[in-house]
Parts: structure tokens; C-alpha cells; sequence
């Protein structure tokens, strides 16, 4: 393909786009939308209320609250509903330390919905991590103290899918900061590990719907029994006084749904689209001169090609590739638009010249085989094209 047809390129209704940017958001599942509907309508009822209307919907979120807490590997009576993976997360970070004030310690790759709660507490400690995006366990263990109220290290980088090692963290917490809560952030790793166990060690678990085909705007956070948490949001009462404000029924329905279909299914998707993921990447490291690939895709989520091309601002890239409808991200979505290089890159050591060249291929369930060949078809001769103006 050359230049001129990338950009003659722009998707059409008879044109397929490649929906590249699955860690962003995926669309909703049917189940969950289908499960949604009636919430949305006839199934109307506060959960909180006493009468047969209410008693319908508390039903509904109990029910949702049974399938989400079995999907975590945790009881029901330790999920609190929230409204984002964000608010999960501002709630275990702000609503643990305030029970015990203290330096709170987390990775330096963290979303900042955990680095910007622990920044806002003032005195946050960074655990430096590798070349490859795995938090170093010598640094970490060196930062824990028994002063330390709260440790958070991510189960899943969302912006180059590193897997971190947990089951190592917890130990070294318990032996070093035996008081500290231990949290993970499992945002972008739900579709693709099995939480249940990959956080078992873990005191606070944050998830986000919409990232695993439930809605927008809804979320969870496990606290294991024995663990407390002051709530941010004050008001009914709700969720066992740690989360007030009238439930999202419908949301939470969806969630549930989405959940139960993520996890029958998720052994079958990531087989497949690691696959998919492998094609992306070899394709482009084999195709695109002086493109490398940012950490170790043997610890990675199966969803995430993560490639830098030298020479290249992808975020000029990124216009070309919408475009020609392809539709991936520069870093993680909420970074995109900032001047700065993304500080998962700068921790990983990645120079400004490569963080800045840096593209987010993010794959999800719905990925297809024409997806990676539409992404292949279209970047190489893009990276060119800017290479050569
Ligand atoms: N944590 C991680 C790792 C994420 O990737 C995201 C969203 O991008 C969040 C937290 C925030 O979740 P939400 O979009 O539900 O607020």
C-alpha cells in the first residue's frame, strides 16, 4: 500500500476498521447488554427501598454481587460496588490509609488512579522497575518498613501488558510492613488472567467493567474480611457503609454478566488472540526497519503488542492510522494528548526518542485475523511516510 492510499484510506460503511485500542475499552458483550435492558426500563426499583419494586433490584445486585465476588475468588459480603475502576482504586488507596495513616509504596508503572491517590497522601514511595516492566522485588523489599500503611503494585500494566509478579510482593509485605494493606490493580488484567488466583494474596482487588465488556462508569473493589476501609463517598450507607450513593443497578447487572462470559470464554480467547498478538508483533518487527518491541512478551497479557519506531512521533502516526482506520493509542488512553513521554516508558528506561516513537496495539475478544492484517497492511508504509516528510 502506498502513501497516497493510506490516506485515500478512511474507513466507509463497506470498509471493516481494526478496533486496535481493546485496553482503552472494549465494546459490551451481549450478555451484559442483554442483561442490562430491563434495568434500563421496566426493572426500575432503588435497591435501598423496602417494597416489592426495591426488593426486585436488591435481588438483581445481590445476585450480581454472588457472581462478581465468585469470579474474584472472594466472598460477597467483600465486593463493594463503585463507579470506575478509578473510584475502586481512589477507595482502596485513600480509604485504607486513612484508617492507618502512613507512607503509602507503589510500583512506578501504576495507572494513575493509584499514583496520583498516592501522590495526594503525600508521602508515596516509587518501587523502580526493570527494563522489562517487572517491579523489582530488592528495590521494593528496601522501601517496605513497618511504618508503611499501604502497598499497590497492578496485577497487568495497561499501557505494555506487563504481568506482575504478586505472589512475590505479598510475601515480602507480609514479612516487612506485616500492618501494610496490600492492593492490586486488576483493570486491564481481568480478560486475560484468572484474578480469582493471580490476586489471592492480595487485600484490595480493583476491577473495571468496561474493560471486560461490561459498561462504562461501574467497578468493584474486593476487601477481604478482616480489612477495613474509611469510605471517600459519604452519604446513605450503602455497601456496607464503605461506598454510599444509590446503586447502579443496571451496571452492576451488566458487569456481572460480562464477568461470567469473560471467564468461561477466557481460556479459549487468550489462546487465540496471543496468536493474533505474536502475528502483529512479528509481523511489524519483521517488516518496519528499526522498530523493537518495548518488554518481554513471554510476561506479557495477550492483548498487548507494544512497538517503537524509530525516528517517529506516533502520535503523527496515530493520524495517519486513523485514517486509514486503524485505531490505537500512543500510550495509555488517558495520557494520550499529553506532550510528555509516558512515565511507564521513562520507568522502563526507554529513551525520550523511543517513548515519544511508541504505539499501542491493544487486542481484545473481538479481534480478528482482518484486523492484524489491516494493521499490517497499513503501518509499515505509514512509519515510512513520516520517515521520509
Ligand atoms: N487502572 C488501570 C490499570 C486502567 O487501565 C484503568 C483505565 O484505563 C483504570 C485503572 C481506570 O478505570 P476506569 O476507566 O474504570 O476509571
Amino acid at each position: 500500500m502506498t502513501p497516497s492510499q493510506i490516506r485515500d484510506r478512511t474507513p466507509t460503511l463497506e470498509s471493516v476498521p481494526a478496533y486496535l485500542d481493546n485496553a482503552a475499552s472494549i465494546p459490551m458483550r451481549p450478555e451484559a447488554v442483554e442483561a442490562m435492558l430491563p434495568f434500563l426500563t421496566e426493572r426500575y426499583g432503588n435497591p435501598s427501598g423496602a417494597h416489592a419494586v426495591s426488593r426486585e433490584a436488591r435481588k438483581a445486585v445481590d445476585e450480581a454481587r454472588d457472581t462478581v465476588a465468585h469470579c474474584l475468588g472472594a466472598r460477597p459480603a467483600e465486593i463493594v460496588f463503585t463507579g470506575s475502576g478509578t473510584e475502586a482504586d481512589n477507595l482502596a488507596i485513600i480509604g485504607a490509609h486513612a484508617v492507618r495513616p502512613g507512607p503509602t509504596v507503589c510500583s512506578a508503572i501504576e495507572h494513575h488512579a493509584v499514583l496520583h491517590a498516592c501522590d495526594a497522601l503525600g508521602d508515596n514511595r516509587l518501587a523502580p522497575v526493570g527494563a522489562d516492566g517487572v517491579v523489582d522485588l530488592d528495590r521494593l523489599a528496601d522501601l517496605l518498613d513497618p511504618s508503611v500503611s499501604v502497598v499497590s503494585v497492578m496485577l497487568a500494566n495497561n499501557e505494555v501488558g506487563t504481568i506482575e509478579p504478586l505472589a512475590d510482593v505479598a510475601p515480602l509485605v507480609r514479612e516487612r510492613a506485616p500492618e501494610a494493606v496490600l492492593h492490586t490493580d486488576a483493570v486491564q488484567a481481568f480478560s486475560w488472567l484468572d484474578v480469582a488466583d493471580a490476586a489471592a494474596s492480595a487485600d484490595l482487588v480493583a476491577v473495571s467493567a468496561h474493560k471486560f465488556g461490561g459498561p462504562k462508569g461501574v467497578g468493584a473493589l474486593v476487601v477481604r474480611q478482616g480489612v477495613t476501609v474509611r469510605p471517600i463517598i459519604h452519604g446513605g450507607g450503602q455497601e456496607r457503609d464503605r461506598r454510599s450513593g444509590t446503586h447502579n443497578v443496571a451496571g452492576i447487572v451488566a458487569m456481572a454478566a460480562a464477568m461470567r462470559a469473560t471467564v468461561e470464554q477466557r481460556e479459549a480467547t487468550v489462546a487465540r488472540v496471543r496468536e493474533l498478538r505474536d502475528r502483529l508483533a512479528e509481523g511489524l518487527l519483521a517488516t518496519v526497519p528499526g522498530c523493537t518491541e518495548t518488554g518481554d512478551r513471554a510476561s506479557k497479557i495477550a492483548g498487548n503488542c507494544h512497538v517503537s519506531f524509530e525516528g517517529v512521533e506516533s502520535e503523527s502516526l496515530l493520524v495517519l492510522l486513523d485514517a486509514a482506520g486503524v485505531y490505537a493509542s500512543a500510550g495509555s488512553a488517558c495520557a494520550s494528548g499529553a506532550v510528555d513521554p509516558s512515565h511507564v516508558l521513562a520507568a522502563m528506561g526507554l529513551s525520550r526518542a523511543q517513548a515519544i516513537g511508541s504505539l499501542r496495539l491493544s487486542l481484545g475478544p473481538g479481534t480478528t485475523d482482518a484486523d492484524v492484517d489491516l494493521a499490517l497492511a497499513v503501518i509499515p508504509p505509514a512509519v515510512e511516510r513520516l520517515r521520509a516528510s
